[in-house]
């Protein structure tokens, strides 16, 4: 027992010989199924904001793990809470629950001001948030009234996973077409365009999946007209309205959900990325008593789906999130970033809400930006070969905003200069 407390995990992984960041590459390119290619460094330490690297380096992290670090790297808080419930009750299969469970579901339904009847489905992904969504939607077959809806629409430029059903309703064919064939009857409509919607959606549509804001896609977001003209054209169709805000909800744009500055309310929302502050946890959340009687007991399932140390991970973070103001302070550094970016020369446009920005450049050096961004000491991504997304944590300060801002148009420069 004392020679378990006295093991930090450096030792498990490395043992008494420290690695470089470039040895560390090549045991992972030996030992990792290529998926995501080289990774771009050896990541080993997080505080807040920053990060380093297994050579020392230092970096203001603007990505945070794709929208999911909101408070940051190793937060003290969410750190003690996962180790306390760790230390207290650490699984048990869904043949019960636990106190964290229950809570996590009421704060969200309190959160999101779902309507009496909502209810919520936890996962350990966006994906499978997604999962459920789409055997909802299948459940939607309305027998009473004589329809089949074997149709379900979803937009162009849509992201919402890689596993099979989330592929499905995911645009891009390079990710999709080697897998064929498909979970049937997905189709997807032009981005933003009302009438492509209107003419798409009637009574053999099962639902509508959207994302309030495409972050994959570039950060786009749809304008509050269109999502209450989709919340109209499925509501008079009897088709569902999902919203995938997996990346634009729990803070991220400054609000609990990006859709709420619409002021609709959906069939079904699907949360993950940034609700367990780094753990990994999702949710689909079922509003209101129709959608929410849709799916029956031994309809679905998963056996880490809510477990007490990712439900208290993301009940700490949600505390945290709500006790200190942080989505004002959110939207304050977002507005900023976003007023600083659209000053800078060679940026055409800025776009997102809160801290889930992308911005464009004239040129297409994004990819070379996110190399010359992580020499000089920044971690940002680049979706599309013009576009540049930020998605930091959401207690970063203007002052680590300043940095960017000021070092932003030297790391252009050199982009360009590589190419
Ligand atoms: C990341 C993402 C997903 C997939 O989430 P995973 O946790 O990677 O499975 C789905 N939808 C959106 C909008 C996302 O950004």
């Amino acid at each position: 027992m004392s020679e378990i407390d006295k093991t930090p995990v450096t030792e498990l992984v490395d043992g008494s010989h420290p690695t470089s960041g470039s040895e560390w590459l090549e045991r992972y390119s030996g030992s990792l199924l290529g998926v995501f290619g080289t990774p771009q460094r050896v990541l080993v330490r997080g505080a807040g904001a920053l990060v380093w690297d297994a050579d020392g380096r230092q970096y203001l992290d603007l990505l945070g793990g794709i929208a999911v670090n909101a408070l940051g790297h190793a937060h003290p808080f969410v750190t003690s809470v996962i180790s306390s419930q760790l230390a207290t009750l650490g699984h048990v299969s869904n043949f019960f629950t636990s106190p964290t469970q229950v809570a996590l579901a009421e704060k969200l339904l309190e959160l999101t001001g779902a309507p009496t009847g909502s209810k919520v489905f936890f996962s350990n992904s966006g994906a499978e948030a997604n999962e459920a969504a789409f055997k909802l939607a299948r459940l939607n077959s309305s027998p009473g009234e004589g329809t089949s809806r074997t149709r379900i629409v979803a937009l162009e430029g849509a992201f919402h996973g890689r596993t099979m059903g989330a592929l499905a309703l995911t645009a891009k064919k390079a990710y999709r077409e080697p897998f064929e064939p498909m979970p049937g009857g997905v189709e997807h409509v032009a981005f933003g365009d009302i009438n492509a919607l209107r003419s798409a959606v009637d009574t053999s549509v099962a639902a509508v999946f959207l994302e309030p804001i495409q972050g994959e896609a570039g950060v786009r977001p749809l304008s509050a007209e269109y999502l209450q003209a989709a919340r109209q054209i499925t509501r008079e169709a009897g088709a569902l309205l999902i919203l995938d805000e997996v990346q634009s909800g729990m803070g991220r744009t400054g609000s609990w959900l990006a859709s709420s500055a619409a002021g609709i309310t959906p069939d079904a929302v699907t949360l993950a990325k940034g609700l367990g502050g780094g753990f990994p946890i999702g949710a689909m959340i079922t509003f209101g008593e129709h959608a929410s009687s849709l799916m029956s007991a031994g309809q679905h399932g998963t056996t880490f789906g809510g477990n007490p140390v990712a439900t208290a991970a993301a009940l700490a973070t949600l505390h945290v999130l709500e006790s200190q103001g942080i989505l004002r302070e959110a939207r304050h550094v977002g507005d900023y970033l976003r007023a600083g970016l659209a000053a800078i020369d060679g940026v055409t446009e800025v776009r997102g809400a809160g801290l889930l920005i992308g911005f464009d450049l004239a040129a297409a050096v994004a990819p070379a930006v996110v190399v010359a961004a992580l020499e000089a000491g920044f971690i940002v991504n680049s979706p599309a070969p013009h576009t540049i997304r930020l998605a930091p944590p959401l207690i970063l300060t203007t002052d680590q905003a300043d940095q960017f801002l000021t070092a932003f148009p030297a790391i252009l420069q050199s982009a360009k200069d590589t190419l």
